[in-house]
């Protein structure tokens, strides 16, 4: 069954961590599990040591997830890893009990400026895997499986799950699909989601047609059910498709922790405070 458009969203523009730009859903949270945040960063050019990233800070209870379209960033964290984040490039972070990082342009790229732009979302865990041990997958750009369309009109980068019969190298924790979509002029696709998922689309550029409606850059569609998604485009699109279980467990939330009790936002905070949380 094809999945029609539920629900539209348009996307503001905010200033996250130390002052970078970012393009968010609007009421994003509140609307699909297992996604609590989806954040496009930038497309903004940076002057030479103008670039702003996320300096040390902690999360537990879920996963950060990002992807580099361009520019190029430095991450370290609190169980040892670190590494460079360059275009194309995507680090999949499960903080689990507890992590400690920071997610900073790279040295390089701040002293010379330049455009940054990728996403950033955050997946939610269900209580049983919340306090799992952290876990860290690093996957340069050219390890990501990249397939096209017999015509060549559709070419999708698989994140997670399965795009035109290519297959995820990433590893996760629930059913997670994450696939970045560029459709040329005149094109269609056929995107199966399976049934019961909740499944999403975030336009970045172009324009497109989902079950009659036209969906604009910079939209959030949340789509009902079924177990494919057609989508259309006459003038050339850029999306990227997400789906996710509903987890339907209580959230509670206090800034970079997501658990499911206020008493398991309190511990996170007391062992943040006493040096206990990574
Ligand atoms: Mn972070």
């Amino acid at each position: 069954m094809q999945r029609s458009v539920k629900s539209i969203f348009p996307t503001h523009t905010v200033l996250e961590g130390g002052g970078f730009q970012v393009r968010r859903p609007v009421a994003m949270g509140a609307l699909m599990s297992p996604f609590l945040l989806l954040d496009e960063m930038g497309p903004v050019n940076y002057g030479p040591k103008q670039a702003i990233g996320a300096p040390s800070h902690p999360h537990r209870g879920f996963e950060t997830v990002t992807y580099m379209l361009e520019g190029s960033m430095q991450h370290a964290d609190s169980a040892g890893n670190s590494g460079d984040l360059n275009p194309g490039d995507v680090q999949w972070m499960t903080a689990g009990r507890g992590i400690i990082h920071s997610e900073l342009p790279h040295p390089d790229f701040y002293d010379k400026g330049g455009v940054m732009h990728g996403f950033q979302i955050w997946v939610n865990l269900p209580a049983k895997d919340k306090m799992m041990q952290p876990r860290y997958q690093d996957i340069p750009s050219n390890d990501l499986p990249v397939v096209e369309s017999v015509d060549g009109k559709i070419w999708a980068k698989v994140v997670a799950g399965e795009a035109m019969g290519a297959k995820a190298v990433i590893d996760t924790v629930i059913p997670i699909q994450y696939i970045h979509y560029r459709m040329k002029e005149d094109s269609k696709l056929s995107h199966k989601i399976s049934a019961g998922l909740n499944g999403m689309i975030y336009m970045f550029g172009g324009q497109a047609e989902i079950s009659g409606k036209v969906i604009e850059d910079g939209q959030l569609i949340i789509l009902d059910d079924g177990d494919e998604v057609e989508i259309t485009s006459e003038d050339g699109a850029e999306f990227l498709v997400l789906a996710g279980p509903e987890i339907n467990e209580p959230i509670a939330r206090y800034g970079p922790f997501v658990m499911n009790t206020r008493a398991e936002i309190h511990q996170a905070v007391m062992d943040f405070q006493s040096g206990n949380l990574a």
